[in-house]
């Protein structure tokens, strides 16, 4: 979190759907966290009660699945839909009346047999029914609300939310137009509310640590009403923006706004630069439901699937059968001619996941991370290999896999004894699976730069992680925002951290990408490409400038920008030259790509 002298409060999370937007903030609070008061009089039957209640949430939730569907938000209406059924299921009030005679009050006996119900659902094997935890969940608060005759507390005029999590049901509430941003401490980018904002066409940001503590905060100290400011493009929630944070997202919108129509006509040809030298453009992804906007973004394939969104927000890890389908249907939407880069699950460091079981570390970016969970659960990543190889075997294409945080050469070879040993159990068991995985490593730990020549040999290529190789090089944790001075990746340490990989790499004929966030800054990718990177994998919202801004610049510049930056002492000198070289490229290609 930062707060500048103007009380603006910044916090990062994950971009879930783009746009811009400042307006009032809408505090939600879950009914399902709120104290429940006596709902009913104490001589009521208690089954009867609840079984109104549930009646008159079906009946509100199917008027509320109705409207979505006249507006044509079929998917939405089916989440209701199904929630209406949820409401007056015997099972769930059976279980809230047992609550009730062991001696809850009513609403807090609904809300806890809807939360023991939505565990048993989150446990399941299957992605798509543990998202029902939360709508089960949500039925319950809202039977709650019915019984102790409470209103949902709805904006009266257009406003961001700012919830830990925000239920399909309560967003179909608010009027039209009175939601035009959703900033969510919880959720992920597959999270209902991300793709209502989709949906919407409003932005969202989700996962913003620390939001619910700084909105409490603000309303503390300064009391309410206040303005949030939301960038779903770059994943930025500002509390209490200043004049100076809102010229700064009106400034973006309009270059946004100028750069897509510009870049849009390139966006079906592959990444090059001005003398043609092709650059392979890849979408990062995080999740199935990304695949169709990343090949839209004319992605060239996938360089980075960061498989740990799968595994996280659940009660235990996904079997081989859920993954199989997830693995598949992104292999599908990218065919056989667009290779999809699986990464191996990136568990650890800021990702825990609770059903592992890991112990507390006192340092865990430097703990039992990514591949070195491997060797305390080898069946994590061996069930992950499988359903990879089987996947690719279903979508008949071959799967390229990656391991994060490689340090060593034994990390390759119990990669790579993972891989032997996935593949060996599918032919022994005589399942159809990819008759090869294509393996390669990240580098992204300051050890394999100085074996990277070695690591070369042993894998068919390299992604550099220029996130972590940051933040590792310089000692910096990425999350701590008080050390952000050293976080930029265009610091000339490490350039030639990069450019060491990339000798490396060509020695031993394998290509070398960059999937860490530099690789979607326009300016640092053309950086990149000076010091010899032969692909780039970006957030797909990227694509279009960093293509545009390649289409402009020519290889001589590119390798005089590498050369410079190279030399340069500090991070801001190699951002100012990079800076001139892309606004020089994107003029150029605004002239040579005009339309007609
Ligand atoms: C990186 O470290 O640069 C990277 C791409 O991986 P992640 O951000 O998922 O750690
Ligand atoms: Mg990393």
């Amino acid at each position: 979190m930062v707060s500048d002298a103007r009380q603006s409060t910044r916090l990062a999370g994950l971009p879930a759907a783009p746009g811009v937007a400042v307006a009032p903030a809408w505090r939600y609070v879950d009914d399902a966290a709120r104290p429940h008061g006596p709902s009913m009089e104490p001589s009521g039957d208690p089954r009867t009660a609840l079984e109104e209640s549930g009646r008159e949430a079906a009946r509100q939730l199917d008027v509320l699945a109705e409207r979505l569907r006249e507006a044509g938000r079929a998917d939405e209406a089916e989440i209701l839909g199904a929630q209406a059924l949820m409401a007056t299921d015997q099972t769930l009030i059976g279980a809230a009346v047992d609550r009730v005679r062991a001696g809850q009050d009513l609403g807090a006996a609904i809300v806890a047999a809807a939360a023991a119900s939505a565990e048993t659902i989150a446990a399941v094997d299957d992605p798509l029914l543990a998202a029902r935890a939360a709508d089960v969940r949500d039925v319950g608060a809202r039977i709650a609300r019915i019984l102790s005759g409470s209103e949902l507390d709805l904006p009266s005029v257009p406003s961001i939310v700012v919830a830990s999590d925000l239920p399909p049901s309560v967003t179909a509430e608010v009027p039209k137009g009175r939601l035009v941003g959703i900033a969510l401490e919880g959720g992920s980018p597959t999270a209902h509310a991300a793709i209502l904002a989709r949906g919407l066409g409003i932005p969202a940001v989700v996962g913003v640590a620390g939001l619910i503590g700084a909105l409490e905060h603000e309303l503390a100290a300064g009391g309410a009403p206040f303005e949030v400011a939301l960038d779903g493009d770059r994943g930025e929630v500002v509390l209490r923006p200043g004049a100076d944070v809102r010229v700064e997202l009106a400034t973006r919108v309009a270059a946004a706004l100028i750069r897509r129509n510009r870049a849009a006509p390139l966006r079906g040809r592959p990444g090059a630069t001005a003398d043609g030298e092709p650059v392979a453009l890849l979408a990062n992804i995080g999740t199935p439901d990304e695949a169709d906007r990343a090949l839209a973004s004319g992605a060239e394939g996938v360089g980075l699937f960061r498989t740990e969104f799968l595994f996280m927000g659940r009660h235990a890890a996904p079997s081989e059968e859920a993954q199989v389908e997830a693995y598949r249907t992104v292999f599908e939407v990218f065919g056989s001619e667009r290779r999809v880069v699986v990464r191996l699950a990136d568990i650890g460091g800021d990702k825990a996941i609770p059903y592992l079981d890991l112990p507390a570390e006192a340092n865990p970016f430097l703990g039992v991370r990514a591949i070195r969970i491997a060797r305390r659960s080898p069946e994590l990543l061996l069930t992950q290999l499988r359903a990879i190889s089987r996947a690719g075997a279903l979508a008949g294409v071959q799967p390229h896999v990656m391991a994060p945080m490689i340090a060593t050469h034994e990390d390759v070879a119990l990669f790579l004894a993972l891989r032997d040993e996935a593949q060996a159990s599918l032919a022994a068991e005589s399942l159809p699976h990819a008759p090869r995985l294509v393996c390669g490593i990240m580098i992204e730990v300051p050890s394999a730069v100085f074996l990277a020549r070695e690591l070369a040999r042993e894998v068919e290529f390299f992604s550099i992680g220029t996130n972590d190789l940051t933040q590792y090089l310089f000692a910096a944790d990425r999350t701590n925002p008080e050390l952000t001075r050293y976080h930029d990746a265009l610091h000339p340490a490490v350039l030639r951290a990069i450019a060491e990989i990339v000798a490396a790499a060509h020695a031993s004929a394998i290509p070398v990408a960059v999937c860490g966030e530099l690789a979607g800054d326009p300016a640092g990718a053309l950086v990149l490409v000076g010091l010899g990177v032969d692909e780039l994998s970006a957030d797909a919202g990227s694509l279009d400038d960093v293509r545009f801004a390649l289409a402009g610049a020519t290889r001589s510049e590119l390798d005089e920008l590498a050369r410079s930056g190279l030399a340069a002492g500090d991070a801001a000198t190699v951002r100012r030259l990079a800076g001139e070289v892309c606004e020089r490229a994107l003029a150029r290609a605004a002239v040579t790509e005009a339309p007609g």
